[in-house]
């Protein structure tokens, strides 16, 4: 039986420059891991047959399916602040696009299939640790609402990959409304190529702000579209806990999903500070700068626009200046409804935000963990008497209590019953997050013992967050002293 993909190829249409057609590179024993059965659905295929040995050897890169067209994208960026004009898929093959069934145009694409003109020094391959990180993480995040590519398969080669020591070798197929990224912009920008980045700019109009086609200044609609849903991502990151760990801007999305999962995490216990990955040695992409490096990066994407903006420089740059200002406000309205959210404020008054820092500053002095902080305090807006079950979150537990005096002042202002307001708190503070330590466990199992269960328990937990789920209770908890992983590693 055939495994049939309806692809079609609107990025290879774009002139030679912009990619490499290069063909995934075979490899000798795969094995399927794991099928987001539902998520082939959506896209359109057939589950069952992508399951099929036919279908694992298309997810491992080892046949080629009928109507791809297998590109490695060029791209630019900054790493870590430095420019690098040539990046481009490394090690990762686009094999074509899909329309799924809310009609949005998806990219479906190896990650780990081999070398491409892109790869430099790199092997072109992955491995499993990191591939089953980012299928663990890529799916918390679509569950909890935030825009992110997605995970489609896992599928281990039977080959390993040499990292510091041998590993066993992994693709995954990730799906993403398009991997083009500020650090395509600056591939075309830094060859002084402004027809390219005008072919760019239109495809991505056409592709993701469709509505911006008729604007009177398309090119600058886009600017504010672009800063507009990354301001509005990284809200969502920091309302979740979530660190991205290398936001260059090769790694960050025009479309504005959430992309790259390498050495990525979700904090335990509060601080702003907190940095998980190894490379990161200077905190550059620490919790609470990620604002401030989303602007950078695009401050980045407004310069490679600039001749598309206006004739005269001057002219061009105060516009990108004047759209580049507006991501605090954006960026500060999504923050600070969702954290009225959390807090369970059904309306806005002069002072949320400030008893919403107070309490974020009050965690941060006494290591209350992040989210079961938000999770206990939304039955503590039912029942006072769970107040002892957040208080304990905390060092200092009259730190908790102090504050607790300022909300429950706060929301007896409000009509709303106490039941809503749990139900409305516990709709958008999770109970289940992907806790470090849990990912660390899942692939030691499966790196070293060949056991993909604790993979799978975890996926299943993640798929409910906002449930209880009492029998997979001990997946809320934060890791005991011994449990904690301090560091993260890139996927390369
Ligand atoms: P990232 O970790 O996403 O920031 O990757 C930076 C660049 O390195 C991208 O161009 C990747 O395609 C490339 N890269 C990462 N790992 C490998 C690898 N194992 N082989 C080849 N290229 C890689
Ligand atoms: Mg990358």
């Amino acid at each position: 039986m055939t495994v049939h993909f309806p692809f079609e190829h609107t990025y290879a249409a774009l002139p030679a420059n912009f990619f490499a057609r290069v063909s995934p590179t075979p490899v000798t024993a795969p094995r399927l891991i794991k099928l987001n059965r539902p998520l082939a659905v959506h896209l359109g295929l057939d589950p069952d047959r992508l399951s099929s040995p036919e279908g694992t050897e298309i997810l491992a890169g080892k046949r080629i399916p009928e109507g791809a067209d297998p590109i490695a994208m060029a791209y630019a960026g900054h790493q870590f602040g430095h420019f690098v004009p040539q990046l481009g898929d490394g090690r990762a093959i686009l094999l074509g696009e899909v329309i799924d069934a809310d009609g949005v145009r998806r990219d479906i694409q190896l990650k780990g299939s081999g070398p491409t003109p892109f790869s430099r020094r790199g092997d072109g391959r992955a491995a499993l640790g990191p591939v089953l990180r980012e299928y663990i993480v890529s799916e918390a995040m679509a569950v909890l609402g935030i825009p992110t590519t997605r995970s489609l398969a896992a599928v281990m080669t039977g080959e390993s990959v040499l990292r510091e020591t041998p590993l066993p070798g992994a693709v995954l197929t990730r799906v993403a409304s398009s991997h083009i990224r500020v650090g395509t912009f600056q591939y075309f920008a830094a060859r002084g190529d402004t027809d390219g980045v005008r072919r760019l700019a239109d495809h991505v109009i056409g592709r993701h702000y469709p509505h911006l086609a008729n604007a009177e200044r398309p090119y600058h609609a886009l600017l504010e579209g672009v800063i507009a849903r990354q301001a509005d991502l990284v809200a969502r990151w920091l309302l979740v806990g979530f660190i991205h760990g290398v936001m260059n801007t090769d790694n960050t999305s025009i479309s504005g999903e959430t992309i790259d999962y390498g050495p990525c995490a979700f904090m335990d216990h509060y601080d702003p500070a907190m940095v998980f990955s190894s490379i990161d040695e200077m905190g550059r992409y620490a919790y609470a700068n990620q604002p401030r490096i989303a602007l950078w990066n695009l401050t980045r994407f407004a310069e490679c626009l600039l001749p598309l903006l206006a004739d005269e420089q001057g002219k061009a740059i105060e516009q990108a200046q004047a759209a580049l200002g507006d991501f605090a406000e954006s960026f500060n309205a999504s923050y600070q409804a969702g954290l009225r959210e959390k807090l369970g404020l059904f309306t806005a008054r002069d002072g949320d935000q400030a008893l919403a820092q107070d309490l974020l500053d009050a965690m941060a002095k006494n290591h209350a963990d992040f989210t079961l902080t938000f999770r206990r305090l939304s039955d503590a807006a039912l029942a006072p008497a769970d107040d002892s079950e957040v208080r304990q979150l905390f060092a200092d537990p009259t730190a908790y209590d102090e504050w607790a005096v300022r909300w429950r002042q706060r929301i007896s202002e409000e009509p709303q019953d106490p039941a809503a307001r749990q139900t409305a708190m516990r709709s958008v503070n999770p109970g289940f997050i992907p806790r470090n330590h849990r990912i660390e466990a899942v692939i030691d199992a499966a790196v070293n013992r060949d056991d993909f269960a604790p993979f799978e328990e975890l996926l299943t937990v993640l798929s409910k967050p906002y449930e209880d789920q009492p029998a997979l209770a001990a997946y809320a908890e934060p890791p005991e002293p011994h449990q904690r992983v301090l560091q993260t590693f890139c996927g390369t």
